[in-house]
C-alpha cells in the first residue's frame, strides 16, 4: 500500500529525516512513536505530499505516485487525495457547521454534488458519534467532539490511509477515550493508518506496527509486544523507561 524508500528531508542545513526506509501494507495499523524533534511529524507531512521529500521516493497504492522535488502541482493533488490527514489542533474551518465542515472537500475538491456530500457526511457524523450535532459549530463542540469531526471530515474525502498527527495531544484526558475510540473502530473496518502519538495504551491495543524513530531515523520496529516488552535498542529502552 506505501513503499517508503531512501526519505531524507532537510530544513536548509537541518537534516530532519536521514533515510527512512518502510513497507505498509494495506489494511494495518503502523504507530510512530519517539521523542520531541525526531522527525515523527515530518515524516508524516511527507507521507501526504505537505512536506516534499529532499531525496527519496513514496509510492502510495496501484497508482503508485512517485514523489520527489520533481514531482507537478497536479501529482501532488492526486497524492493528497489518497491520504486523510487529522491535525494534532483539528483545524476546522471556525465559521462552518460540523456538516459543512465534513462536506467542504467532496464538493470543492471532487465536485460531488451538495446534497450526496450532504447524505455521506451524516453517515461519517453518525458514525462518529455525532449524528445529533451536524449543525453545531466548532466552538459550540468540545475538543473531543471537534476532533471527530476532523476525522469525518478526513473519511469524507475517501483516502485509501488515514494519518494522525498526535491526534489527542490538545485533548483534556477524559476526552482522549472517545476520540481513541473511534480510531480503535476504523482500524477494526481494515483501514490503513499511520499514527503518531504518546498514547501507549493505543499502542500496544491497536498497533499492527510500532516504530520507534530518534534523531531522523527508525531505530527500531516490531510488534507491540515485541517493542513494549522486549526492546532491543538501548535508545528504544531509554524512551520507554523515560514516559514510564
Ligand atoms: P517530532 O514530530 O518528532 O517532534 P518534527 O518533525 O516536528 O519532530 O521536527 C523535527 C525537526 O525538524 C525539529 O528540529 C524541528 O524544529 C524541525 N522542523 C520541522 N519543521 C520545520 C520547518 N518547516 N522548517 C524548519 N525546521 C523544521
Amino acid at each position: 500500500m506505501i513503499s517508503i524508500q531512501g526519505l531524507h528531508k532537510n530544513f536548509g542545513e537541518l537534516e530532519v529525516l536521514k533515510g527512512i526506509d518502510l513497507q505498509i501494507e494495506q489494511g494495518k495499523v503502523v504507530v510512530v512513536i519517539g521523542p520531541s524533534g525526531s522527525g515523527k511529524t515530518t515524516f508524516l507531512r511527507c507521507l501526504n505530499a505537505l512536506e516534499l521529500p529532499s531525496e527519496g521516493r513514496i509510492s502510495l497504492d496501484s497508482t503508485a505516485i512517485d514523489l520527489s522535488e520533481k514531482v507537478s502541482g497536479k501529482q501532488i493533488s492526486e497524492f493528497r487525495r489518497l491520504t486523510g490527514m487529522v491535525f494534532q489542533s483539528y483545524n476546522l474551518f471556525p465559521h462552518k457547521t460540523a456538516l459543512d465542515n465534513v462536506t467542504e472537500g467532496p464538493i470543492v475538491v471532487k465536485g460531488v454534488g451538495k446534497e450526496e456530500a450532504q447524505r455521506k457526511a451524516k453517515v461519517l457524523l453518525q458514525k462518529v458519534g455525532l449524528g445529533e450535532k451536524v449543525n453545531e459549530y466548532p466552538f459550540q463542540l468540545s475538543g473531543g467532539q471537534q476532533q471527530r469531526v476532523g476525522i469525518a471530515r478526513a473519511l469524507a474525502m475517501e483516502p485509501k490511509v488515514m494519518l494522525f498527527d498526535e491526534p489527542t495531544s490538545a485533548l483534556d484526558p477524559e476526552l482522549v477515550g472517545e476520540v481513541l475510540k473511534v480510531m480503535k473502530d476504523l482500524a477494526a473496518e481494515g483501514m490503513t493508518m499511520v499514527v503518531v502519538t504518546h498514547e501507549m495504551r493505543f499502542a500496544r491495543e491497536a498497533a499492527d506496527e510500532v516504530i520507534f524513530m530518534d534523531n531522523g531515523a527508525i531505530v527500531e520496529k516490531g510488534k507491540p509486544e515485541d517493542i513494549f516488552k522486549n526492546p532491543k535498542e538501548e535508545r528504544t529502552r531509554r524512551f520507554l523507561r523515560l514516559i514510564g
